[in-house]
């Protein structure tokens, strides 16, 4: 049995070739033992569990044949889809996780998040986070219809892109006093997250930290096997 962790595959309709290697990902890599932990920004944006087409029931499908033969594939939320419900979570027989997520593998204490959280050093993302994390923005978003909520939806990403042009490379990192904070308040033995697309095992004072990058040429995951942790790399 082992546990794979993935995380910014960013799908999205004109990047059919992200979907047919998340697809592959699944059928050739996750045996029905095994299980899926995806650390958010899953899909490149989510503006709702009732926007349905083509693209999105194919994911579903495979999502759902997935877990029905056993595989256990849990969701954590990214900046982009948020948004993703229990319904669609319950069309796939998934589980959403809170970020952070903590679990035990092997007798060793592992911390789960996207990893926007801990880039503290981003005062106006930080902002922004708390705004549409919050419950009574996501209802009204919600409420809208769905032709409104794709036009927000596309005005906040330019207002996104623009900002980050203009930000120094350092500020969208994480804030190191706040990873050392995370896993000495947690006792960790591991911390693994995505987000800042910048895939590498950092060393903070002898506990890993294993951060996932983006899917685009290559492929990135975590494998658990026996207590051991794998970041690997592959050509899709
Ligand atoms: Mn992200």
């Amino acid at each position: 049995m082992s546990v794979f962790f993935i995380s910014d595959l960013h799908l999205q309709e004109s990047r059919p070739e992200l979907t047919e290697a998340f697809m592959n990902f699944l059928e050739k890599k996750i045996n029905s033992e095994d299980e899926l932990y995806i650390l958010g920004d899953f899909f490149e944006q989510w503006i709702g569990d009732d926007h349905e087409n083509q693209f999105i029931n194919l994911i579903k499908k495979n999502l759902r044949e997935k877990t029905t033969s056993g595989s256990k594939i849990y969701f954590m939320h990214g900046n982009r889809d948020f948004l993703i419900g229990k319904k669609f979570c319950n069309d796939v027989h998934s589980i959403l996780l809170d970020d952070p997520h903590e679990l035990e593998i092997s007798k060793k204490r592992i911390l789960l998040m996207h990893g926007d959280s801990l880039c503290t050093d981003d005062k106006d993302y930080q902002e922004f986070r708390s705004l549409v994390r919050d419950k009574n923005w996501q209802e009204e978003f919600l409420s809208k219809d769905l032709s409104e909520r794709k036009e927000v939806a596309k005005s906040l990403r330019e207002v996104s892109k623009l900002e980050n042009k203009s930000k120094d490379e350092a500020i969208m990192d994480v804030n190191n006093l706040e990873v050392l904070k995370t896993i000495e308040e947690n006792s960790l033995d591991i911390l693994i997250h995505g987000h800042t697309h910048r895939p590498f095992v950092h060393d903070e004072n002898g506990v890993p930290r294993m951060v996932l990058g983006d899917w685009g040429s290559h492929l990135w995951y975590i494998k658990s096997t026996d207590g051991e942790f794998e970041l690997v790399k592959e050509r899709i």
